[in-house]
């Protein structure tokens, strides 16, 4: 930074050790912020902070009261970025406890300690779960919320929880609700890496390394073209420019949102499967199974609201490229030796 240029304000990233959390932290960077990572570690990744960011990393909990009120203390902390969660809806339904200790009791801990720090600013990710069954495409934030598991029942709780901390405290969010985010930081250094692997890009490309024997298609008979799953994929270095535009407009004063992150085009499974053989240039084998329980047929968003308020722009909105990017990491991760 310049002699001149005026020091950007600390971020605290929560889950910064994450997939969705690593590339924010890395965008942050590029915008010239100070950055702090808060991760338990549960599932992120030290190597990706400590090697790839170089940013510092405090090993804790969003639970842990004295830490939090601790950094708040001694580090000029300006706006939280909260992507620290548990994500698994699966899961979430067998084990709601874990759920909602973490990502809602965690997630009120750490604004409770916001408020007590006079810390005003906090961007959340929430998720297009946070809506249950579609009952229009392309889902709009006011469509009715009413989540069908308790990862998306966890995720509207803390929207409703901020919205009261706005009335009581002026503590201005930015809600993003997800849809599903894809693909990898374009030039290789971030990526996803989830153990236990659920979601389908990265399934498709362990089939393609070999890592798997062969992708199921989960569902065949669903009413749509030709018979499987339709999501709308958002490049995760589009959802992470969206939250440095979000933590810009609340720096700036602006009032508190809900805005949905996504492509507004849907992919099918088999459609996303045909793409990734296209862009390896490998078989990658499919086999036809059930459908997994509490899939909706189709889930698309319109992100009018986020392009209009923040000006957002997806950069890779092509499915290709995002898979494309998401296997570049994917084989310098998993390549077996
Ligand atoms: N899916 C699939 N095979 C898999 C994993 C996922 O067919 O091994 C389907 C899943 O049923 C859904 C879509 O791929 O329709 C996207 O699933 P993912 O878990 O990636 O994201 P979700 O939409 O559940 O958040």
């Amino acid at each position: 930074m310049g002699r001149n240029s005026v020091a950007k304000p600390t971020i605290l990233v929560t889950g910064g050790a994450g997939y969705i959390g690593s590339h924010a932290v890395l965008a942050l960077q590029k915008a010239g912020y100070d950055v702090l990572v808060l991760d338990n570690l549960v599932y992120g990744h030290r190597d990706l902070v400590d090697r790839v960011l170089r940013v510092e990393l405090i090993v804790g909990d969003t639970n842990d009261r004295a830490l939090l009120d601790q950094l708040f203390a001694t580090r000029p902390i300006a706006a939280v970025m909260h992507f620290a969660a548990y994500a698994y809806v699966g899961e979430s339904v067998t084990d709601p406890g874990k759920y909602y200790r973490n990502n809602v009791v965690g997630t009120l801990t750490l604004l409770e300690a916001m408020v007590a720090a006079g810390v005003k600013y906090f961007v959340f990710s929430s998720t297009c779960a946070t809506y249950g069954v579609p009952k229009w495409i392309p889902l709009t934030e006011d469509h009715p919320q009413e989540p069908i598991n308790p990862y998306g029942a966890s995720k509207l709780m803390v929207e409703r929880v901020l919205a009261d901390f706005d009335r009581a405290h002026d503590l201005k969010s930015v809600c993003f609700r997800y849809f599903n985010a894809a693909g990898a930081d374009p030039t290789g250094l971030l990526g996803e890496d989830h153990n236990p692997e659920t979601h389908l890009i990265p399934l498709v490309l362990d089939t393609a390394l070999g890592r798997q024997e062969a992708i199921s298609i989960l569902g065949t008979d669903y009413s749509t073209p030709d018979g499987t799953c339709i999501r709308d994929y958002i490049h995760v270095t589009d959802l992470a420019q969206a939250h440095i535009l979000g933590l810009e407009y609340l720096l700036q004063g602006g009032e508190s949102q809900q805005l949905n992150l996504g492509n507004g085009q849907g992919f099918s499974v088999k459609e996303v499967i045909d793409s990734a053989r296209h862009v390896t240039g490998l078989e990658i084998k499919a086999v036809e199974r059930d459908r997994r329980l509490g899939d909706p047929p189709v889930l698309v968003g319109s992100s009018d609201r986020a392009r209009q308020l923040l000006g957002w722009q997806p950069q890779y909105p092509n499915l290709p490229e995002i898979i494309a990017h998401a296997w570049q990491w994917h084989q310098k991760r998993h390549k077996l030796p």
